[in-house]
């Protein structure tokens, strides 16, 4: 790596929307010499290879990261830190380990004790995505004009953060850097949360469905505005719920609570506790289309 930003080697290692996208902008900046993917299904790699995402493929982790100056690790949350143990033991030294795991705090825990010294490992989260996954999903534009959180810890190298945050720039996100456990909290109420109101949305309206009703035909731009998350990756969404357990609970128990109240205000016929609710919320989300 010369001291502008540019990797002679790049290692995406799940090569799916996140990883793919990034990989993309990479290739497209003129940031990496050559990218190498890694990862489970031959058909994706060759996809991706195809797709020009990568120059190359293994299924071979350790010859995978070989002499890579930057490993991307976009697989599934719950298989992160798996996945660098696997990989530290041949990782040069000077080598940069990021990720884009939805969870941060339980991943940078069993993470960091582990990474080898003259590795840095920067842990991220880029707030951008959509309900599709695997290489085809993958599009360089992805990253424009959204958030990217890093949560380093005081061992975290400068120079590395400072590097890992070019790469993300360079991708047109805006940088943040938060703590792990704050970035988890906030997350469980701004992602966490609709996604599991949304999966349970629909299989309310399924239950519905199997008891005979045909609500689903006549469902219109509001349901399916509100359910889109629910096509999101489930295996995606379970890892989430495992890692991110405390923070996901006390946000659907907030939830449950609000709805209790809602349902009251309902069962009453309080109009005007309703109309409240309502106005509260409308202008809170209106503010978010402002911004
Ligand atoms: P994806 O399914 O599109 O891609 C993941 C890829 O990882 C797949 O190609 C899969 O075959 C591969 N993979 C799975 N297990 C593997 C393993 N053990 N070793 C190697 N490869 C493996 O998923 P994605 O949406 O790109 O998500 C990747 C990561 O990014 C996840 O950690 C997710 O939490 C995070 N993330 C996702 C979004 C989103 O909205 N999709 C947004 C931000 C961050």
């Amino acid at each position: 790596m010369g001291t502008d930003l540019h990797f002679k080697k790049v290692t995406v290692i799940g090569v799916g929307l996140i990883g793919g996208s990034l990989a993309l902008v990479l290739r497209r900046k003129g940031l990496a010499g050559t990218i190498v993917g890694v990862g489970r299904g031959e058909n994706n790699l060759e996809t991706a290879r195809r797709l020009g995402i990568i120059d190359s493929f293994t299924r071979d982790i350790a010859e995978g990261v070989k002499d890579s100056d930057l490993v991307l690790v976009a697989v599934p949350v719950l298989k992160i830190a798996g996945t660098i143990k696997e990989m530290a033991p041949h990782l040069k030294p000077g080598c940069i380990v990021t990720d884009a795991g939805s969870v941060k705090k339980a991943v940078v825990d069993e993470i960091e004790p582990i990474i080898p010294s003259g590795v840095h490992f920067v842990p991220g989260h880029p707030i951008a995505g959509t309900e599709h996954s695997g290489a085809e999903a993958a599009f360089p534009e992805l990253y424009i004009d959204r958030k990217c959180i890093l949560t380093p810890t005081s061992k975290t190298d400068k120079h590395a953060l400072e590097t890992v945050k070019k790469v993300w720039e360079a991708a047109g996100s805006k940088v943040m850097v938060m703590d792990a456990a704050v970035h988890d909290r906030i997350l469980a109420a701004v992602s966490h949360l609709p996604h599991m109101i949304a999966y349970t949305l629909v299989n309310t309206v399924a239950d519905m469905q199997e008891r005979g009703d045909d609500a689903l035909s006549y469902s219109a731009g509001g349901f399916k505005d509100i359910t889109r998350i629910a096509s999101s990756s489930p295996e995606m969404w379970c890892d989430i719920c495992a890692m991110n357990k405390e923070s996901i609970v006390s946000m659907i128990e907030g939830f449950q609570a609000r709805l209790e109240s809602l349902k009251k205000l309902i069962k009453d016929g309080d109009l005007t506790g309703l109309k409240d609710d309502f106005e509260r919320a409308k202008k809170v989300r209106d503010s978010l289309l402002e911004k």
